[in-house]
């Protein structure tokens, strides 16, 4: 199984394809994680992106490219693999498409997750994350903790979670990454799902498209 995770900011990308990935026993690949990573170890690569990720900015294709390149050649990529938050622009699915040819492979299937903006803006400026395990918790209405239940790690809002930061990643969304839906509806491989229901319900119409 070899998918792509489309939609915006606070779609519920990162959740579900934890999911996926339990469920099929394949690699999550966030690129956001992985730059995330970068800049918390203060490599060459995160000084590098560092203030793109503040600024809700996308990174350099040609970076990101490199990323994706090196991580679907590592082991654990050949029985398959989720993408989640990459590609972001044309030119990164085109440079995709190129790596895929490359190695000999297709991808399975393009999901978008349909999602409503303006309640967007409130999931997300809401959101806090364990710093170390990534695991999401929301302050809509429940209290959140101030340390992760499943690993211990400090929970706290993401820089580019402020709710002026959010508005800006979804203009840049709109601009940069919506194209994309077009992109994989004309070769075939968009399939569409309700991204405001339940995580539930989400994650059994995304196995019921992948049936
Ligand atoms: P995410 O965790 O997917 O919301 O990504 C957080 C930030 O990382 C984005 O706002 C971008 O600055 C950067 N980023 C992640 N993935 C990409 C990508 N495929 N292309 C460019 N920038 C990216």
């Amino acid at each position: 199984m070899r998918l792509i995770l489309l939609g915006s900011p606070g779609a519920g990308k990162g959740t579900q394809a934890k999911l996926i990935s339990a469920k099929f026993g394949i690699p999550n690949i966030s690129t956001g994680d992985i730059l995330r990573e970068n800049i918390r170890q203060g490599t060459e690569l995160g000084k590098k992106v560092k203030d793109c990720l503040e600024r809700g900015d996308l990174v350099p294709d040609d970076t990101i490219l490199e990323i994706i390149d090196a991580r679907l050649k590592q082991d654990d990529c050949h029985k398959g693999f989720i993408l989640d938050g990459f590609p972001r622009t044309v030119a990164q699915a085109d440079g995709l498409d190129h790596l895929l040819k490359r190695g000999g492979i297709a991808l399975s299937a393009v999901v978008a997750l349909v999602t409503d903006p303006e309640a967007l803006v409130r999931r997300l400026s809401s959101r806090h994350t364990c710093r170390n395990c990534g695991a999401d918790y929301n302050a809509q209405g429940a209290a959140v903790p101030e340390r992760c239940t499943r690993c211990g790690g400090i929970v706290d809002q993401r820089d580019d979670d402020k709710e002026e930061t959010v508005r800006y990643r979804l203009e840049v969304y709109q601009k940069q990454t919506a194209p994309l839906i077009r992109f994989y509806e004309e070769t075939g491989q968009l399939r569409r799902v309700d991204g405001m229901a339940s995580v539930e319900t989400v994650f059994q119409a995304i196995v019921g498209e992948l049936a």
